[in-house]
């Protein structure tokens, strides 16, 4: 696991680092995740830990991928008051990377809508 600022930015994109480094947002749209229908296991794209199930992902249209819930203990919560809202930013439990942002206008069983950056993970089949 990168230590310092500069080895992370050794080890990502430069997309991967504004996102889960400087807490950036991609453009809307832009993921190819979001149309990712297959099964397996969403991994952070900083340090591999296991994030999400193909099976909680769910058709949101909202541009970002979206689930209805995260792995147990996998992610952390933060309040985020910037860009004048308040919301609830998803950081990754293992790296403190930056996810996304959680929503209360899910589907069942959890009502919750993780809004993550397709290019904060990667996807093991
Ligand atoms: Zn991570």
């Amino acid at each position: 696991m990168p230590e310092s600022d500069e080895e992370w930015r050794e080890l990502l994109t430069d997309e991967e680092y504004r996102i889960l480094r400087e807490k950036g947002t991609e453009p809307r749209f832009s993921s190819e995740l979001i149309d990712y229908d297959g099964e397996g296991t969403f991994t952070c794209a900083g340090c591999g830990a296991e994030l999400f199930d193909s099976g909680t992902k769910f058709g949101s249209n909202t541009g970002w991928p979206s689930f209805y819930d995260a792995k147990e203990g996998a992610v952390e919560f933060e309040r985020d008051t910037s860009h004048g809202m308040v919301r609830t930013e998803v950081l990754c439990a293992t790296c403190g990377g930056h996810l996304g942002h959680v929503f209360e206008d899910g589907p069942d069983p959890t009502g919750k809508r993780f809004c993550i950056n397709g290019a904060a993970l990667d996807v093991e089949e």
